[in-house]
């Protein structure tokens, strides 16, 4: 198996492209498709200024190293979610790509807003812990870019992370949710951030061997309560067809992108009467959370400073050399 760009020994087949690259030629290809995205979809503009939400997973770090590395220089926001080890870890992981960046890490613990973990909170609220903890990142992730004077919050959900959200939501029909999952979500005014997912089209295995070439120091575990998951069974499904049918993921995803350009737009969320963030409710879930099982204390968001900056090399100059 040679590279199809210089002929060497490759080191990955990428069957949804029907090709082969070696390792320096894989990632000249990935940042370029990333890139691209970030184009194409104006994820991006001159005059934004982006965070990353950032878990310490191999998706979210490559997604702020890549960014930073073309140019969009962009901040890290952590959420702690009081999982002992894993979190613990996850954050150590999230400081050493800061350093590496040499920018700045912001983190908000839950267990000092409620002296409980996700897991603690979710059982006096008898409540999944994953949706719980969608709600609370959604909505944490989303002050912590508009108290900090961030336009645009970056997550690194992948190919798979979108084709198998998609099929569940298909599979229930849950057409509420279905319309809501595109590669970018507008903001409005100075409540709700804009939402953008630059790795929509890059599979979860290309962001895998991006970050172990690029030796990204990342967690390799899930998160324990993920365990389990529909989402994982639906991967792993997803991933069966791709063996016999090769690019079926983004023909799915891709095909998807062009259907929801066709929804209407959307009408401005509502805002809750007491923190001024988005809410279907009058009261937003994250204040009434804070007011049943809050130890008083304001929701706090730390900023840490990197170690040093150190000078990250510009990828334009290579993003050429991919024919
Ligand atoms: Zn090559
Ligand atoms: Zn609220």
């Amino acid at each position: 198996m040679k590279c199809r760009v210089c002929g060497k020994e490759a080191n990955i087949r990428l069957s949804a492209y029907n090709t082969a690259l070696c390792a320096d030629d894989f990632l000249t290809f990935f940042e370029r498709r990333v890139t691209r995205a970030v184009q194409k979809y104006h994820l991006i503009d001159q005059t934004d200024s982006t965070l990353v939400a950032v878990s310490g997973g191999k998706d979210s770090l490559s997604l702020w190293y890549i960014l930073n590395r073309a140019g969009y220089l962009s901040d890290g926001i952590y959420i702690d979610l009081g999982i002992d080890e894993y979190s613990r870890v996850s954050f150590e992981k999230a400081r050493l790509m800061a350093d590496r960046l040499g920018r700045r890490i912001y983190r908000f613990s839950l267990p000092a807003l409620f002296q409980k973990g996700i897991g603690d909170l979710s059982k006096v609220m008898r409540r999944a812990p994953c949706s719980l903890c969608g709600v609370l990142k959604r909505y944490l992730m989303n002050k912590a870019c508009i108290d900090a004077g961030y336009t645009v919050l970056a997550t690194g959900h992948n190919l798979d992370d979108e084709a198998s959200a998609l099929f569940g939501n298909l599979l229930y029909w849950k057409e509420a949710y279905l319309y809501k999952k595109s590669i970018s979500l507008e903001g409005r005014g100075d409540y709700l951030a804009k939402k953008i997912k630059p790795f929509f089209l890059c599979s979860e295995r290309e962001a895998a061997a991006y970050a172990i070439l690029s030796r990204i120091d990342y967690v390799y575990e899930e998160c324990p309560y993920s365990v389990g998951a529909k989402t994982l069974l639906y991967k792993e499904l997803l991933n069966k067809i791709e063996v016999t049918s090769p690019a079926t993921k983004i023909r799915f995803v891709k095909g998807y992108l062009e259907r929801v350009k066709e929804q209407e737009a959307r009408p401005d969320p509502e805002r809750c009467a007491r923190c001024g963030y988005p809410s279907y409710t009058e009261t937003c879930n994250v204040c009434r959370l804070v007011e049943r099982f809050g130890t008083g204390e304001a929701i706090r968001i730390e900023c840490f400073e990197p170690a040093q900056a150190t000078a990250t090399p510009d990828i334009s100059a290579k993003a050429d050399a991919v024919v």
